[in-house]
């Protein structure tokens, strides 16, 4: 199993008030598999993402990623989790606008243990053409093309997608999926992604489905890639 999670709870205080955002998850993804989070608006998805990336920590239970309990790691472990094994997508791109298309790889390829070839990243994200360009310069799908080529060049064992195509319109975002299912085949990274699309869930080896804290239905799809 590569991700296990078991009896996940995380609550936050505000002020005097405690809210119960993760109420005792239960949730396993195998080593390979895309798996998506699907859930409405303040269900916790993000802070489970967050403690599985290791920005936050949870406060019971059990959280194995390939075998190690993160949540017993100390700091300078997590960040070394953090920064080796994780590789984020979010909504908004977070490109350096100063930066080419390739220095915004080279910068997380030059600090990583074990990285990926640059142009090979490229490559397999349809954007080698665009390697001299800058974001501004760029449409919302393609720098998110660079997002996730920026992700996956340390090579990570996780690839955490928060809305990657929340910004993108559906032809787009069905193309960041198919985007993602490739990068996903090809570097064997396991990747698990929240959306508020049914439709991109459904391309998805499993689907979890979140409401207020809990997971109240994992769905096992046989999923086939569809030909270009
Ligand atoms: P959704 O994904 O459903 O659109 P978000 O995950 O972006 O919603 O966030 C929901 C709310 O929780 C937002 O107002 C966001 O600012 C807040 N939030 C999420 N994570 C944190 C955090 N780590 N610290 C503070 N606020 C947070
Ligand atoms: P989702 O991603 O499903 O929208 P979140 O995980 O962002 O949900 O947030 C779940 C709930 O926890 C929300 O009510 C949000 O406001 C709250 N929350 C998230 N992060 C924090 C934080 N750091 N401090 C206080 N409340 C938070």
């Amino acid at each position: 199993m590569f991700i296990y999670i078991s009896g996940l709870k995380k609550s936050y205080m505000s002020g005097e008030v405690k809210t119960e955002v993760l109420k005792g998850i239960e949730m396993q993804l195998e080593k390979g598999e895309v798996g998506v989070i699907l859930g409405p608006s303040g269900s916790g998805k993000s802070t489970l993402m967050n403690i599985l990336g290791g920005i936050d920590r949870c406060d019971s239970g059990k959280v194995l990623v390939d075998g190690v309990e993160i949540n017993k790691l100390n700091e300078n472990q997590l960040t070394d989790f953090r920064r080796e094994d994780i590789g984020f997508i979010f909504q908004f791109y977070n490109l350096v606008p100063n930066l080419t298309v390739g220095e915004n790889i080279e910068v997380v390829s030059n600090i990583s243990k074990s990285p990926f070839n640059i142009d090979e990243v490229l490559k397999a994200v349809e954007m080698q053409d665009k390697k001299h360009r800058f974001p501004r310069e760029l449409s919302g799908g393609e720098q998110q093309r660079v997002s996730i080529a920026r992700a996956i060049v340390k090579n990570p064992k996780l690839l955490l997608c928060d809305e990657p195509t929340g910004a993108l319109d559906f032809q787009t975002s069905r193309s960041i999926l198919k985007l993602l299912q490739k990068v996903n085949k090809e570097f064997g990274t396991t990747i698990l992604m929240i959306t508020h699309n049914a439709a991109i869930a459904a391309m998805a080896n499993r689907v979890f489905k979140v409401r207020s804290g809990e997971i109240v239905e994992t769905v096992v799809n046989q999923v086939t890639v569809p030909a270009e």
